[in-house]
Formats: structure tokens, sequence, C-alpha cells
């Protein structure tokens, strides 16, 4: 939690915003049951993110229109895509990867030696009377 928020988070008004909106889910995470999962909401998420600026708007703050019951995954999705992100755009705009993913190739033609199978010829001997 952030500090300037911290007074915030400890209203009375939040807790009854708060409770307004778990009420509203229906204590489900409100993303999830979109895709037809049914999971306990964790956090209640402004949609609108707080700031110090809107920290004491309550059109922002306690407005359960702006606020969202989500589960820990969902809130952390929302978060993580918009404060840093992991993947970025080189020059020609190409998608380009955090890290790669697997180490390039280790030798799988290392080790087995061809053994090939002894030949044994049968002699022609005799000659042909
Ligand atoms: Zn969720
Ligand atoms: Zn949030």
């Amino acid at each position: 939690m952030k500090e300037y928020a911290r007074e915030f988070y400890q209203s009375a008004a939040w807790k009854r915003a708060r409770q307004q909106a778990i009420k509203n889910a229906n204590g489900l995470c409100e993303r999830c049951i979109r895709t037809g999962i049914y999971r306990a909401g964790a956090i209640v998420h402004h949609r609108i993110h707080i700031t110090p600026k809107n920290i004491n708007n309550p059109y922002i703050t306690l407005d359960v229109n702006n606020l969202e019951y989500v589960c820990e995954d969902c809130h952390n999705k929302e978060h993580s895509t918009k404060q840093h992100k992991r993947y970025g755009f080189d020059q020609n705009g190409n998608l380009t990867p955090p890290a790669p993913a697997t180490p390039p190739g280790t030798g799988k033609f290392s080790g087995k030696k061809r053994t090939g199978g002894e030949r044994s010829k049968k002699r022609y001997g005799g000659a042909h009377i």
C-alpha cells in the first residue's frame, strides 16, 4: 500500500464502499466471471487508479462504479501491464521478449557413433570346375 493512501484505506467511508463492491460482485472476481470462471475475489481495485492527486476525490475513491472486485491474479495483471512492461519493441517494430526462453540448442548429435554392422562377406571359395 502506498504511504499517501494509508489513511484513506483505514477510513470508515472506504470500508463501507469496499464492502458494497464485494457485495455487488457476490464475493466473486468480476473479471474471472466474465470468462465463466467462478473465483473468489480478494482485492477491491480502483478502475481509475488512486494517485496522490485524486486520493481526496470521493467520486473516484469511493464511487462503486469505479470499484472492481478482483482476485489476486487479475489484480496483478491489471497493475503489471500498465506499470512495467516486460516486452518492448525494437526499431523495426518487432516484439522483443525480455529474455530468451531457452538456451540455444544443446548438442543432440554428440556421442552416438555409428557402429556399422559387421560385414561378413561370404567368400566364394572354390572355383568352378
Ligand atoms: Zn480473477
Ligand atoms: Zn488495483
